[in-house]
């Protein structure tokens, strides 16, 4: 009797689809195979077999086996787990894993070797050919080199059948890490941390554990060892997980020096040969460390023990497009999966990090003191009510004074502001008309760089115009409140002699760009760093002394649950950055709220009144981490369409105990790329199925073929 194989296809569907196995295959659960889908040929991945007849559809045969490395059961169980967790179909978790396997594998050399065949004739150019190929496969022109003869002796050798051609395939390996070269010195404090983790990891099973120092306090260090310990296993893989590409040179470069190998890199920045080349190495085993962006969550982990997920806190992990995940949830649930230890750490976690190591259900490990001499940065407050800037102008008097000190030490000063181009609105003074992206509600933000006005929602771009487009008063547009830019400009005007360099996504597009920027500044030969969050985290700056924060109340006026959070987080860091060696360090925050919470822990550095008064908030209010939040989010191109089909979502929602919903209303941002979008939130009690609640609801309502529904579990925007 032949079996049914339960086949999951990387497509928008509802469900795995059962297919016949055909006479003698003996496919197994993981196999990637081709099967009929309507006219088309589709790959898909065997989640199931079992004897028997009737599927959940007519049955067709499968129609082979594709020889690539089978998913690992453990990725299987993921891809599962993440659709669910998402309320979305299996098929987008599944297209993420299969991410390395969309280049083709690498074509096998084609080289030459000797065949024994004695030449003919012998001239002094033959022999050396003899002499460079002994023993070693090589193509032809490299024999040619090292020969240091002309292609035509090496063809002619082949002519006479001296020289024979041979396929080899290509070098796959990765260089493997040294595990007998010594730990760095450790202090007590991470010496402790270390052993907890050593003792986690002996014990096997899903362990977590929050590591939770300030920057600077060598948690690196701290991780790196324990990735020494759990590859004591000679099966072990680990991954360390990071929020940006800007910060993987500098982590490789740790791994690099501890372990005298780089390790595998995974992000959007690894060409795809390269990329199927880290999955099947990864498939094998062989990859035993991997560094990489949230989509490393999905490679297919043969034996994987340890996850880290560095800067934790780090709101990047949380994918908005396509399909919409938390990667440091993802990495706990994958961890529970394997039975591996996961290791969250951060300088300002989460509170839902710290909810859960409050609560007892991860190891707390915290590092207070610093590694080294360092001493953490002095945090001052300038109040821009007391001492404003020049009109048009951002630096307040005291940060300026501040900044000339350090120049003239010989120290490097950074200005950091979260916002990229010149600035975020254009608006006409003759119509007071604000500049939009023709299709969306965002403004437009001003590049002088490239002399374009640009969408950063949606990416549309226009050359600046000369008049305004409503009114049509020329020379009428002016440009309204900072970019990094605009405030490189004004540090240029402010100290003409110094070396002025912008860090944004704009000027450093890639992990070289950001390796090159940031050795530069290492190197001294910047004085001045004007930098977007970009630069706010991982890096070691030594002769950096003083951090100005431009706009300290810049994330407060977002307005979303995580603004306060996300303030606390990003200024704590930027303020981190001064300092981090010898010399100590300054921050100075400009702020038109010096009273507010936010900015008195700051001052304070007391990050223990800042996280008790942000969640005695969420608790009364009930939100994450007391609560659980979700959105909906429907958009479409005709409005009637979509209101009609938020009013049927609003007429079946399930009643359930513990679940509120509200809604539904415009999304503050109400048109993008000319669709208009409405919103549902919906905040439930933890201990509800909030996505079982969820799928309940979506399936109560048809929906129209112009609207496009998203749920976004566990929202971190609002717009
Ligand atoms: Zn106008």
């Amino acid at each position: 009797m032949s079996r049914i194989a339960s086949v999951l296809l990387p497509m928008p569907l509802p469900e795995a689809f059962d297919y016949a196995e055909p006479e003698g295959l003996e496919l197994a659960v993981g196999d990637h195979v081709a099967v009929p889908l309507g006219p088309r040929v589709i790959r898909g991945v065997v989640m199931a077999l079992r004897d028997g007849t009737g599927g959940n559809r007519p049955l067709k045969v499968i129609q082979g086996r594709v020889d690539d490395p089978p998913l690992p059961p453990g990725v299987l169980a993921f891809v599962e787990w993440a659709a669910r967790y998402s309320v979305d179909l299996p098929g987008f978790p599944l297209a993420m894993a299969l991410r390395g396997l969309r280049h083709p594998p690498p074509k096998p050399d084609k080289v030459l070797v000797l065949t024994g065949t004695q030449p003919a004739r012998v001239t002094p150019a033959r022999l050396k050919v003899l002499a460079a190929a002994e023993g070693v496969a090589l193509s032809s022109a490299a024999l040619a080199s090292a020969a240091g003869v002309s292609a035509g002796v090496v063809k002619g050798l082949v002519d006479e059948g001296v020289l024979a051609v041979d396929f080899v395939e290509p070098d796959r390996g990765l260089p493997q890490p040294d595990l007998s070269l010594p730990p760095r010195d450790l202090n007590p404090g991470q010496a402790a941390c270390v052993e907890v983790m050593k003792e986690m990891l002996g014990a096997g099973g899903f362990q977590a554990a929050l590591l939770d120092g300030v920057t600077g306090s060598g948690k690196t260090e701290v991780y790196l060892e324990a990735v020494a310990a759990a590859l004591q296993d000679p099966e072990a893989q680990v991954l360390i997980l990071l929020p940006e590409i800007a910060l993987t040179q500098a982590v490789l470069a740790r791994f690099e020096q501890r372990f005298a190998a780089r390790p595998a890199e995974w992000h959007s920045g690894v060409s795809p040969p390269r990329r199927r080349q880290v999955w099947e190495t990864v498939a094998s085993g062989n990859a035993r460390i991997v560094v990489g962006a949230r989509s490393a969550l999905f490679l297919p982990f043969k034996k994987l023990r340890l996850i880290v997920v560095d800067e934790e806190h780090d709101s990047s992990f949380k994918q908005e497009e396509g399909f919409i995940y938390q990667a440091r949830d993802l990495a706990v649930a994958r961890a529970k999966i394997e039975g591996a230890s996961v290791l969250l750490a951060s300088a300002t976690p989460s509170l839902e990090s710290l909810f859960n190591a409050q609560a007892g259900r991860y190891r707390w490990l915290r590092l207070s003191a610093r590694h080294g001499a360092a001493q953490l940065p002095d945090i001052g407050l300038v109040d821009m009510r007391e001492t404003p800037p020049e009109p048009g102008r951002w630096l307040s008097p005291p940060l300026i004074k501040a900044m000339a000190v350090t120049l003239h030490r010989g120290e490097q000063a950074m200005l950091f502001l979260n916002r990229r181009g010149y600035a975020p609105l254009v608006l006409c003074k003759a119509c007071g008309e604000k500049m939009k992206s023709p299709d969306s509600d965002s403004w437009l933000v001003e590049h002088r760089y490239t002399g374009r006005l640009v969408c950063h929602l949606t990416g549309f771009s226009m050359k600046k115009p000369e008049a305004c487009p409503h009114c049509g008063a020329k020379d009428s547009l002016v440009s309204i409140g900072p970019g990094v830019e605009r405030v490189e400009e004004e540090a240029r005007y402010l100290f003409p002699d110094a070396r002025v360099a912008v860090f944004s996504s704009d000027t450093v597009m890639d992990a070289e760009a950001a390796k090159a920027l940031v050795a530069t500044m290492v190197a001294g030969e910047i004085d001045i760093l004007v930098a977007t969050q970009a630069a706010a985290k991982g890096h070691n700056f030594p002769n950096l002394t003083l951090v100005g924060v431009v706009d300290a109340d810049l994330s407060l006026r977002g307005g979303d649950l995580r603004a306060g959070e996300r303030t606390f987080q990003l200024l704590a860091q930027a303020a981190g950055r001064a300092g981090r060696h010898e010399k100590p360090g300054r921050a100075l925050l400009q702020t038109y709220s010096p009273d507010h919470a936010v900015m008195q822990a700051l001052k304070a550095q007391d990050r223990d009144a800042f996280i008790e008064a942000e969640m005695g908030m969420r608790q009364d209010a009930g939100l994450p981490p007391f609560g659980r939040l979700a959105a909906v989010i429907a958009s479409g191109p005709d409005g009637a369409a979509l209101e009609a089909y938020v009013e049927a979502l609003a007429a079946v929602i399930p009643n359930a105990e513990g679940v509120e919903v509200f809604g539904p209303a415009d999304a503050p941002l109400a048109t993008v790329r000319g669709r208009r979008r409405k919103r549902f939130l919906v905040r439930a009690e933890r201990n509800v199925d909030l996505q079982g609640f969820m799928a309940a609801w979506r399936a109560r309502a048809k929906v129209p073929n112009s609207v496009r529904v998203v749920i976004d579990i566990d929202p971190y925007s609002f717009l």
